[in-house]
């Protein structure tokens, strides 16, 4: 691969089925995925290192100070935030580097490299989103409910997205996203 890969952000509204999107597209070859630091705890199976760095709120702010970070957000009590050196590194090899980030994050990104591909996905209804988010048991009644507000809290921005997915059908949603990178490559290739 010598060409430079492109950056793309997946957002969507908690319970959007993000992860199983990305994971979809890393069965691609040319794609890499950043591993974000958090401070949230870890979920029942998830791995440090794997699905996130856990770090403790100190550790994180010295990451911060450190400017370690390209983005960082708080979300629902927690921080987020993506270590730049991954990133970079795998641009330079010609991966498409795929960032799955909540929307202050994902826009703080756009402001500084206007070329990412900002991609939102969204469940058909909030129904749905609902039915997910219950669904997959990983959440308190509580945290369900913060999570559906702040899906509201996020709908305004939805159209600062360069694009919007509804993952209705699985297959079809990575379907579109790669297909989507893919006409952005040619889309430079021919500039
Ligand atoms: P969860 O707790 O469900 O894993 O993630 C909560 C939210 O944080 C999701 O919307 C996810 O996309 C977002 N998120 C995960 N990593 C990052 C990150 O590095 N930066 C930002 N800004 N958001 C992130």
């Amino acid at each position: 691969m010598s060409k430079k890969g492109i950056l793309a952000i997946i957002s969507g509204f908690s319970g959007a089925g993000k992860g199983t999107v990305v994971n979809r597209l890393l069965e691609k070859e040319s794609y890499a995925v950043s591993i974000s630091a958090t401070t949230r705890k870890p979920r029942t199976g998830e791995v440090d290192g794997q699905n996130y760095f856990f770090r403790t709120k100190d550790e994180f702010e010295k990451m911060i100070a450190n400017e370690q970070l390209i983005e960082y957000a708080e979300y629902v009590g927690n921080y987020y935030g993506t270590p730049k050196d991954y990133v970079f590194k795998k641009l330079d090899e010609g991966f498409d580097v795929i960032l799955e980030i909540e929307m202050q994050g994902a826009l703080k990104v756009k402001e500084k490299f206007p070329e990412t591909a900002l991609i939102f996905i969204t469940p058909p209804s909030a129904d749905e989103l609902k039915k997910r988010l219950v669904g997959r048991g990983t959440e308190t009644a509580e945290q369900i409910e913060k999570r559906m507000s702040r899906a509201v809290d996020e709908c305004p921005y939805m159209n600062q997205y360069d694009y919007i997915i509804v993952n209705d059908d699985l297959d079809e949603c990575v379907d579109e996203i790669h297909r989507l990178l893919q006409s952005i490559h040619n889309a430079k290739e021919n500039q």
